[in-house]
């Protein structure tokens, strides 16, 4: 019986140790390999996937009026109840949006409105860079969704950079496609 138990106690013991030599031999490879850790934003920016979905947009016609026609579907899809419209008549009977406002704080970035709409009149673009301190400030009006720059025209697209920080210049990437950050963590 002792002798039973001393062999147990010993194939136990080699167990441990081949456990402990893989667990040792991982975290050295981890200590040895390029940091996964990126320095955003202070170094670097990246592009999204295509499919990310982040700030609306609302687009313009080829005259470069709004879209919209207030017709409040996307208000009524929203499962956050987060967009509120207003709608006004002009004088020829045409409806467009007096208040047109996204609480983008509250809003979980489904895509429903922009599936909704039946004017192709707002948008998901890629832009994600609109965090703030204030709630308030993630309210977002009718004019600031015409108006950020570019959005209109290209949705929102980031702009994949490096940023040389000792000059605070803006470097583009020669990434056209977005910086994969997906590769520093996958292992072949
Ligand atoms: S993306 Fe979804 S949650 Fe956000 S405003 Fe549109 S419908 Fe509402
Ligand atoms: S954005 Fe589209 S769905 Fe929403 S009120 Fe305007 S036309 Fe209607």
């Amino acid at each position: 019986m002792a002798r039973a138990l001393e062999k147990s106690g010993n194939w136990i013991g080699w167990a441990f140790f081949a456990d402990f030599g893989t667990a040792l031999s991982l975290t050295f490879g981890y200590m040895f390999s390029r940091p996964v850790t990126m320095q955003y934003p202070d170094k670097e920016k990246w592009l999204p996937y295509s499919r990310y979905r982040g700030h609306h947009f609302l687009t313009r016609d080829e005259k470069g009026e709004i879209k919209c026609v207030a017709c409040e579907l996307c208000a009524k899809i929203c499962p956050c109840d987060c967009i509120e419209v207003v709608p006004y008549e002009d004088a020829t009977g045409a409806r467009h949006p007096k208040v047109f406002e996204i609480d983008t704080a509250r809003c979980l970035f489904c895509g429903l409105c922009e599936d909704a709409c039946p004017a192709d009149a707002i948008a998901l673009g890629q832009q994600y860079e609109f965090s703030s301190y204030a709630s308030r400030d993630l309210v977002i009006g009718r004019d600031e969704l015409m108006r950020k720059p570019g959005k209109a025209e290209t949705g929102g697209g980031v702009v994949g950079a490096r940023l040389d920080t000792r000059d605070a210049v803006r470097v583009e990437t020669d990434e056209p496609a977005g910086y994969d950050w997906w590769r520093n963590i996958r292992r072949s």
